[in-house]
């Protein structure tokens, strides 16, 4: 009989075999980061800078991405380099990439974090928009994630995808962002079935946030939520350590994991909650 302590006990069992992370890994290993101007994607090349890697950072706006850099450099970066892009380009994704393997010989990681700026309201029928986000939160990923597979699959590398529990349960005045993170979580949740299959080298790691203090998040639901938000340079971190010990899931924090296992269980009531206690709707 299956009991909650059997359980307990397998998944107790199943996080001490876990592979360790090592920061010495880190050391050297070429990084690709999207949206790494502001946010978490800046907090990552922060971080992949204090363990020594070799970072290629993108977004749209070229002078941050030179602050950054800079920054990146005084931390500790073997090599930091930019490339302004717009992700809503269908020929910048490709570009972005060629430019990191040209620069760095190869990727060990290709961190997919870049998101495009949506408004935090109900949905009115803006499908211009919504095409418009899906190249940028979608479209751009895939692309990219294929362009550096060959590189990836020769140095055992990884693809590390920043997705939200918005991925995993439907909530009111998100729908295009939503639907972007839910396609992402489907292609990279069945791209590493294939990947699998083929016994490829390549791991894939899908990352669920929930709420995190970012500048851009906090100005959208100041005053809407009470979700407790969680800094973004450990939100930062946790994604860069799924990647390095080739983790497939993540949560952070950890309970947006209970939030999703009780919307599996009780759909009626998280649902009830979401409606009626999660937001301050004052149309
Ligand atoms: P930010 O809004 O702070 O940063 C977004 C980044 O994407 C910026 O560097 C921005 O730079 C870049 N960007 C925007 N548009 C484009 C474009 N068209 N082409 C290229 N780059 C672009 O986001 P967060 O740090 O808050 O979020 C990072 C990730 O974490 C996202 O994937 C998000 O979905 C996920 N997440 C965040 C949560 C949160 O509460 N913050 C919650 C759950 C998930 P620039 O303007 O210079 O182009």
């Amino acid at each position: 009989k299956i009991s909650i302590v059997s359980i307990l006990v397998a998944y107790l069992a199943f996080k001490w075999t876990a592979p360790r992370f090592d920061p010495e890994s880190l050391k050297g290993a070429r990084v690709l980061v999207t949206g790494a101007s502001t946010g978490i994607g800046e907090q990552m090349a922060y971080h992949y800078a204090r363990f020594g890697a070799q970072i290629v950072i993108t977004a749209r706006r070229e002078k941050v991405l030179q602050q950054v850099t800079e920054k990146c450099l005084s931390l500790g970066a073997q090599k930091a380099l930019y490339i302004a892009a717009d992700m809503a380009s269908e020929s910048d994704p490709d570009k972005v990439v060629d430019f990191a393997l040209e620069k760095l010989g190869g990727l060990d990681y290709l961190v997919l974090n870049h998101i495009g700026p949506t408004p935090f309201a109900m949905w009115e029928g803006d499908m211009e928009h919504t095409r418009w986000l899906m190249k940028v939160n979608f479209f751009s990923y895939i692309q990219m994630a294929w362009r550096a597979l060959p590189s990836l699959e020769q140095s055992k590398g990884s693809l590390v995808v920043v997705s939200s529990l918005l991925a995993k349960m439907t909530n009111p005045f998100t729908l295009p962002y939503s639907s972007t993170k839910f396609a992402l979580n489907g292609f990279f949740g069945s791209l590493h079935h294939e990947l699998a299959i083929k016994k490829s080298n390549v791991s894939i790691s899908i990352c669920t946030l929930g709420l995190i203090d970012t500048e851009s998040a906090m100005d959208k639901v100041r005053g809407v939520t009470k979700i407790p938000a969680y800094p973004a340079t450990e939100a930062a971190l946790n994604i860069i350590i799924a990647g390095a010990t080739r983790q497939l899931d993540l949560y952070y924090p950890w309970f947006t994991q209970v939030v999703h296992i009780m919307k599996e269980l009780f759909p009626w009531a998280t649902n009830y909650v979401i409606q009626n206690y999660s937001y301050n709707y004052n149309p």
